[in-house]
């Protein structure tokens, strides 16, 4: 199948899973993960009519910035070296994978050299799998006080990346359980940080995650085809 019908078809999917739930399917936005998939992928599903699009790698993402046209919205969602930060300042709109204070500030300076805000999301390791980033459950709550204080970054929400499993309802539970977190964390009113986004959800699990209140979810082999 081309990568229109993918698309398609993964958004018939979206829809469905997202009423089934009860929820507004305009309340799930569609991440298109192209990361190692060449430009000309990209502009295709963009022709397509997906907006967003979400990279891993700095160096990756700053070659295909030189090819592709406006009017794509960027995401990053990998690992992320401070020292790579200045790369990517002012090009994305939005950052899934903040995991220490250290990245937050660095990524607030930049920003604010520009002049402007940051969004982001704080990507939390629920699993606990030490192969994981994120920052821990516990963690998550002063990481997200501490955030609050930076002046060029705006926490929307929260990011996890479950343990691989074929079965999506063996990850079902790392999805509930980041909505819980959400919960309490917006339970506790912190100026400044948002809990609008759950940014969970791939090519094998994006259902379950939506039926647990999913507003992002990152799908790459799904419509681009295996890596
Ligand atoms: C690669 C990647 C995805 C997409 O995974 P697929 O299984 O290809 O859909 C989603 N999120 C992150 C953080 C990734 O690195």
């Amino acid at each position: 199948m081309s990568i229109a019908e993918n698309l398609a078809q993964i958004n018939r999917r979206i829809q469905s899973a997202a009423e089934g739930a009860g929820r507004d399917p305009a309340a799930v936005r569609l991440v298109a993960v192209s990361k190692t998939r060449p430009a000309t992928d990209i502009a295709e599903a963009f022709r397509a009519g997906q907006t967003d699009f979400g990279e891993n790698y700095v160096q990756e993402l700053t070659a295909k910035l030189e090819d592709i046209r406006d009017g794509v919205t960027w995401h990053f969602i990998g690992h992320l070296q401070s020292n790579k930060v200045k790369y990517i300042a002012g090009k994305v709109s939005l950052i899934h994978s903040v995991d220490r204070l250290s990245l937050a500030e660095e990524i607030s300076r930049q920003w604010g050299r520009l002049g402007k805000i940051c969004d982001i999301l704080v990507q939390v390791n629920i699993s606990g799998e030490i192969s994981k980033s994120g920052t821990t459950e516990k963690g998550a709550m002063q990481l997200l006080r501490d955030c609050a204080l930076l002046p060029n970054i705006r926490v929307q929400g929260l990011m996890t990346m479950p343990p691989f499993f074929d079965d999506p309802e063996a990850a079902r539970p790392y999805f509930a359980e980041l909505r819980k977190l959400s919960l309490a964390i917006a339970a506790e009113r912190i100026p400044g940080v948002k809990m609008k986004e759950l940014s969970m959800g791939m090519s094998g699990d994006f259902e379950a995650a939506i039926q647990e209140g999913a507003t992002l979810v990152r799908v790459g082999t799904a419509i681009f085809g295996e890596r």
